[in-house]
């Protein structure tokens, strides 16, 4: 348990490391899999830190050629993380993830998950100031992701908390916010796919605690819905980041291997 990881980005996007890098990290960690989940093309507008279609492609050969290189030494899969709003998918991959980075206003695209100063911009702008208007905004978009994208993965299913340590920004108490994501945890449990336990904003020294928070992860199990563990790696240093702790915290949740998925898929 806890001997691999689905969530990683390397230089192909905004990652830090090469693959052979994080490979190499995996092997001396005693990984038996690693999933590399490079950012998917966006078409309908810039991000900065998704992969080009020429890039997908490149990372797609370069990912296959690892694969077979160590397939006796560790097993290695070529998956993607889409944003909600990918509409298209330049190649195939073993495996997807579906998350929300960005949300959709006139025609505007503002990013959840790069700063507070912006949440609270397009909070102003759009959602009359509040946060927990803008994070239920946020909860419709995640919720109907496996509708539109159909992925293996739930992604950060509560990343528009990120800058909210301590409640500093906003109340998680709030109604609104809870009900926002308990309709949005609802409309995902039919899909049957896992959601992620994500070290990855520790890691980056925002953030305490994984993605989802305890009360969610609570709500998820207590309706049958199960877990993988992430650290939605930009570092190859910080492949298995946090995972000793999150085997104690979350101890009592259904977490599950998602290689064996995989294998069942195949
Ligand atoms: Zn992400
Ligand atoms: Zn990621």
């Amino acid at each position: 348990m806890f001997k691999e990881n689905f969530h990683t980005h390397t230089r192909y996007c905004d990652g830090k490391n090469t693959p052979g890098e994080m490979i190499t990290s995996a092997i001396n960690k005693g990984f038996t899999a690693l999933g590399f989940s490079g950012h998917a093309f966006v078409k309908d507008f810039f991000c900065d830190w998704c992969m080009t279609e020429e890039k997908s492609l490149k990372y797609i050969d370069e990912i296959n050629k690892y694969k077979k290189k160590y397939k006796d030494i560790i097993d290695i899969y070529c998956g993607t993380e889409l944003d909600y709003f990918c509409t298209e998918l330049p190649g195939e991959y073993d495996y997807t993830i579906g998350s929300v980075h960005y949300l959709h206003e006139s025609g505007v695209y503002p990013a959840v998950d790069s700063s507070l100063r912006e949440q609270h911009e397009a909070a102003d702008r759009y959602y009359g100031g509040s946060l927990i208007e803008y994070a239920v905004r946020y909860f419709e978009l995640i919720g109907g992701i496996a509708e539109k994208l159909n992925p293996d993965i739930i992604g950060h299913f509560d990343i528009v908390s990120k800058f909210n340590e301590g409640d500093c920004a906003f109340d998680t108490g709030d109604k609104k916010y809870i009900n926002a994501w308990h309709d949005a945890v609802d409309r995902l449990l039919p899909y049957n796919i896992p959601f992620e336990i994500n070290t990855g904003a520790i890691a980056r020294g925002v953030r305490k605690t994984p993605y989802p928070a305890l009360d969610i992860a609570d709500y998820i199990q207590s309706k049958g819905g199960f877990f993988i563990v992430t650290s939605d790696c930009h570092d190859a240093a910080c492949l298995d980041f946090f995972f000793d702790e999150v085997k104690e915290m979350y101890s009592k949740y259904n977490i599950v291997n998602f290689s064996d998925i995989l294998k069942n898929k195949q």
